[in-house]
């Protein structure tokens, strides 16, 4: 079914409130395997509400409206809607009992007002409103639905769940399902060409990325009339982009590189401790950003300057002079000396050049080295980023939590 969503009220169009309902409508009506065709938004103003309607009723099989329905003069989306589509009211016992209950429930005294929300089109379907006192209702109309939400999140939501949805369901006769994979340490453009001809042929599933500051995602959706053809489609391509982007694939789903960096170390017994130049703190504050952070996460230095390299971390300044502190002697000094400090079992270590300026020919901006030491075995890569001097700590940061990510999977 083509279904449009109608946000009403004022306050959407002053750019004061942001319209949070279309999205979470849209999400779980394809979810349904029903097609959004369009969101609009109106302000509290019966001639342009009118207007509108009858442009999505004409272009869509169902109107979703939220917002409107309070007690208030300004609101006014039911009485629109009856008008434009002819619908006679009456009073629908279910909910003035309902308010009934309510009310006593608030222990406030209900007035003409509120008595008016009991008031629904003559053969709709009432949707009871559990968390405030608008009632909702779905009406039908030459074919055409339409089904009326409030305005207020929590409310609608509720609404929606018990009401609405379960109406969906019976009327979709298709579902829609999506995975997500998650790269790292590939670019958009690449990881792109190299499935390129899938995403050209694609009809069903459909391949989209995604991609922000060192991280690729791929969204598989695929549509169809039940959940094993769904299934066995995006089975089916998922398995053909991770054959050819293997290396690259840190996980599937709701989850992230953090995420499961994390789950490793937790899943290890282990702990960490970093001693951070270049990302001055960004590790560590990336790191610890979920409660029980104490679990895996023991200290984290920042030590910048070279005295501060030389005091805490024992850097040689033999090591400084003659290779720089930006460098894969110092890197691998970090981790000898964060050894006497901690007894993490993981220990990182990160210099590098954030930029914008401090750069020379033999050590440009964006060049980064990063340590990482997991019992006896120690490991330092160099990495030549670009971006400005916060996607360079960015990535760096990014990287570090790479390497402990690729030194604990199994
Ligand atoms: P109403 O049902 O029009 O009285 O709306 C009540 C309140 O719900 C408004 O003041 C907003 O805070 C909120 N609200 C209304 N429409 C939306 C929307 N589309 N998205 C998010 N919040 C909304
Ligand atoms: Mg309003």
């Amino acid at each position: 079914m083509n279904i449009s969503i109608l946000a009403v009220g004022t306050e959407l169009l002053m750019g004061k409130t942001v319209n949070t309902n279309a999205t979470y409508l849209s999400e779980q009506i394809n979810a349904l395997g029903h097609n959004v065709l369009y969101h609009l938004t109106v302000g509290d103003n019966p001639v342009r509400l009118k207007d509108t309607l009858n442009y999505l009723l004409e272009h869509s099989d169902m109107v979703v409206t939220t917002g409107g329905l309070g007690p208030t003069q300004d609101d006014l989306t039911k009485e629109v809607i009856c008008e434009t589509l002819d619908l006679k009211m009456e009073k629908h016992d279910l909910a003035y009992n309902m308010l009934i209950e309510r009310f006593k429930q608030f222990n406030v005294e209900m007035t003409s007002n509120n008595i008016k929300q009991a008031y629904l089109p003559i053969a709709c379907i009432p949707m009871m409103n559990q968390k405030g006192t608008a009632p909702g209702f779905i009406a039908e109309k030459d074919g055409k639905y339409i089904a009326v939400l409030p305005g207020p999140p929590y409310e609608m939501k509720h609404m929606y769940e018990n009401s609405l949805r379960p109406f969906l369901e019976e009327l979709s006769d298709s579902v829609i399902m999506s995975e997500y994979i998650h790269l790292f340490g590939i670019g958009e453009s690449s990881a792109e060409s190299v499935i390129d001809d899938l995403i050209t042929d694609q009809s069903d599933p459909t391949i989209a990325m995604y991609a922000s500051v060192g991280q690729v995602s791929i969204r598989v959706t695929s549509k169809a009339n039940d959940f094993d053809t769904c299934y066995e489609r995006i089975q089916n391509t998922t398995a053909e982009i991770v054959s050819r982007l293997e290396p690259y694939v840190i996980g599937f789903g709701e989850t992230s590189l953090l995420d499961e960096t994390i789950k490793l170390l937790h899943d290890n017994y282990m702990t960490v401790a970093l001693a951070e130049s270049c990302t001055g703190g960004m590790l560590a504050s990336e790191l610890i950003q979920f409660p029980g952070a104490s679990q895996y996460f023991d200290l984290g230095l920042v030590t910048y300057s070279n005295e501060s390299k030389m005091n805490l971390l024992k850097v040689e300044p033999d090591i400084l002079e003659t290779y720089g502190a930006v460098s894969a002697e110092t890197c691998e000094a970090m981790l000898h000396g964060l050894r006497h400090l901690s007894f993490s079992d993981v220990l990182v270590s990160v210099t590098g050049i954030a930029g914008p300026t401090g750069g020379t020919p033999d050590k440009p901006v964006g060049l980064v080295y990063i340590g990482i030491m997991l019992g006896d075995s120690i490991q330092v890569k160099k990495f030549n980023f670009t971006g400005d001097r916060l996607t360079i700590r960015k990535r760096s940061m990014l990287n570090a939590i790479n390497m402990i990510r690729e030194a604990l999977k199994p």
